[in-house]
């Protein structure tokens, strides 16, 4: 018998494998901690983005989060890691429940992750998320949900006012795809956002990642949920990889899809959980793990940490994104001038807002693409203004 740092004493030779007193039951090997094991829907149940817009009954706490994960094996060959620590053996069932377990302390809480959320407000903050940091998106998320509660509002504003109030989220072709993804909720749907994966990825400007995502989150349904944190996760975990290879292959949707559990609720905790490790603990440039072993909830489960950190393979593959001087740059000062002029601007006025030379060949380029892209026009003077209707 020995005791863990809680004061709790257990027994190693009964199967306990050590403490995780900060992320799971401090003793759950023991008999305090087996009496306290919740069950898969009692787990459920407190975590909100488990169960489909219902009110959390009450705040976690430790002992709540046992979880009984079922799944299909993963595909032959993934468990062999691509790089470094052969013979990698990964627990998917200790993986998903740590995971969750960790999520349910440590998550942030945010508005698109509230008990009164809305699918329509889960699907926006899921587009204005796909390329724009939470920081800067919570303030833009609650002055839009504000202004345009439902699908039905937003396709009835003015694209003028919907890129204005986009202001400077970045990639503003997103707004435009998101008023015209409110018009076709509206048309074919009642202004319900379905929950469908196939009639989700039918709406304008929703793909793969943005239809399993409003499943998971919105309506608490099974689906594979990746982005760029999850991959990361993934690919450390499972494979062994500093970082996934830059584009999505099969091989890893098949890993993805096997990690997640079979039912519902399970997969949408797994889901959040895991975005949640990847953005807060597992981060691209510096894991936490690597100054406090203890930050993960998985770090002896981790397949990369377990090799020794193998270097990143796909270096020699990545594109650093540059910014100052680029097309995307220009592109955006050119918008914010729009957005903020009181009627249409003429092309000296608009060299003269930018402080470059009149006709610069760049600023003639990026006006071609953005009215090319629906985001700006011309009037009858060939003055350039934000899209009227
Ligand atoms: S141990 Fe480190 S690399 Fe592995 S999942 Fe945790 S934070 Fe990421």
């Amino acid at each position: 018998m020995t005791a863990c740092r809680t004061g709790q004493r257990y027994d190693i030779s009964a199967g306990f494998r050590g403490c995780r007193a900060r992320w799971l039951p401090p003793c759950r090997g023991g008999p305090q901690g087996q009496a306290r094991a919740a069950s898969l829907s009692a787990r459920v149940a407190v975590l909100s983005l488990a169960a489909p817009l219902v009110p959390r009954p009450r705040a976690p706490r430790p002992g709540d989060y046992r979880v009984r994960v079922l799944r299909s094996p993963l595909p032959p060959g993934s468990r062999t890691p691509t790089s470094g620590h052969a013979g990698h053996e990964p627990d998917l069932d200790e993986l998903v429940e740590r995971t969750v377990g960790w999520f349910a302390t440590a998550r942030r809480d945010l508005p698109w992750r509230a008990a009164d959320r809305t699918p329509w407000g889960v699907l926006v903050s899921e587009v204005m998320l796909q390329q724009t940091p939470v920081v800067r998106v919570e303030p833009a998320w609650r002055a839009w949900m504000e202004r345009w509660p439902t699908p039905a509002h937003l396709a009835a504003a003015s694209t003028a006012d919907v890129l204005r109030a986009w202001d400077r989220l970045g990639y503003p072709r997103r707004a435009l795809r998101l008023q015209e993804c409110a018009r076709a909720v509206v048309e074919r749907h009642g202004g319900a956002v379905p929950d469908d994966e196939e009639a989700l990825r039918a709406l304008p400007g929703i793909g793969e990642y943005t239809a399993a995502a409003v499943r998971a989150f919105a309506f608490g349904r099974r689906s594979v949920v990746v982005d760029t944190n999850v991959r990361r996760v993934l690919a450390r975990t499972i494979t062994g990889a500093a970082l996934p290879a830059p584009s999505p292959t099969a091989a890893e949707r098949a890993v993805a899809a096997a990690v997640v559990p079979d039912g519902d609720a399970d997969a949408a905790a797994w889901a959040a959980a895991s975005m949640e490790l990847g953005a807060l603990v597992c981060t691209a440039r510096s894991p936490h793990c690597l100054t406090d072993p203890g930050a993960c909830p998985v770090a002896d489960l981790c397949a990369w940490r377990a090799a020794g950190y193998p270097a990143d393979e796909h270096a020699h593959r990545r594109r650093a994104q540059s910014w100052h001087g680029t097309d995307r740059q220009c592109r955006g000062r050119i918008m914010a001038v729009l957005r903020t002029a009181p009627g249409p601007v003429g092309r000296v006025a608009l060299d003269a807002a930018l402080a470059t030379e009149p006709d610069d060949p760049q600023v003639t380029r990026c006006l071609g693409g953005l009215v090319e892209d629906g985001l700006v026009e011309q009037d009858d003077a060939g003055a350039y203004r934000l899209p009227e209707d």
